[in-house]
């Protein structure tokens, strides 16, 4: 584990597993505090890599600018090192999702797919063209309990990412739980938001209350339904009895 021997606090333990927890989050020089300072220095005297950046600071007192930069560092050796516990099988493939939602993309800017498990909300969210790995899905919590030190805001828990051909890349929070409902969105996506709507009463697309007894018979409301290309209309094969 990239922070063992590093005698952090615990204050600044829990800082630097919840930042490496929220994709793309860094540190920033306004946060360096002495002790991150410190955590920072130790950090470079037991580095073992190559990066010549780090390579470079040893045996200085760093800077906060210099500090900044060694954490961001050990922030994306704590991202690497993170080795999930909960996987999916070697090869299951949850291309369904991606395809089910890039089939949005045309109608909307960040398709979304929105379910519960165990009383808490997640989000699906699907990335464009333009990110590191195109149209590819991450997997996060609907609530947001870190500050994102870069933006400033709420940021989400994030479970890991499906890659456009399927591939799930977990994070270590990933949950039996969590993964089980994925395996069934994958098996059927339409019908899990279909589940969601019903028992939630909001729209697994947009999150926003079912307002009508038809939407919560299907699941979805009817804007939604456009741009998701789903039935509506034709919604008596879902009615409820
Ligand atoms: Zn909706």
């Amino acid at each position: 584990m990239e922070t063992a021997n590093l005698n952090l606090t615990d204050a600044d333990a829990k800082t630097i597993a919840d930042r490496a927890g929220i994709v793309g989050a860094k540190f920033e020089i306004s946060e360096m505090t002495p002790s991150l300072i410190g955590a920072a220095e130790r950090y470079v005297a037991r580095y073992t890599g190559s990066f010549e950046f780090i390579v470079d600071l040893k045996n200085r007192q760093l800077s906060p600018g210099q500090a900044k930069g060694a954490l961001n560092c050990l922030l994306a050796a704590v991202r690497r090192d993170a080795k999930p516990i909960i996987a999916p099988a070697a090869g299951e493939d949850f291309a369904s999702i991606p395809a089910f939602l890039c089939a949005a993309a045309t109608n909307l800017k960040w398709p979304k797919f929105h379910f519960k498990v165990d009383e808490r909300e997640y989000v699906l969210r699907l990335k464009g063209a333009k990110a590191k790995r195109p149209w590819s899905i991450d997997i996060v919590s609907r609530d947001k309990p870190f500050l994102d030190s870069y933006s400033g805001m709420p940021a989400a828990e994030w479970f890991g990412r499906i890659l456009a051909d399927g591939t799930m890349e977990p994070s270590k929070r990933l949950t039996a739980a969590l993964l089980d409902a994925l395996r069934l969105i994958a098996a059927d996506p339409k019908n899990a938001a279909i589940k969601y709507g019903r028992l939630t009463s909001s729209c697994s697309f947009c999150g926003r209350l079912l307002e009508t007894k038809e939407s919560v018979s299907v699941g979805y409301g009817p804007i939604c339904a456009d741009k998701y290309n789903l039935p509506w209309g034709e919604i008596s094969e879902f009615a409820v009895a």
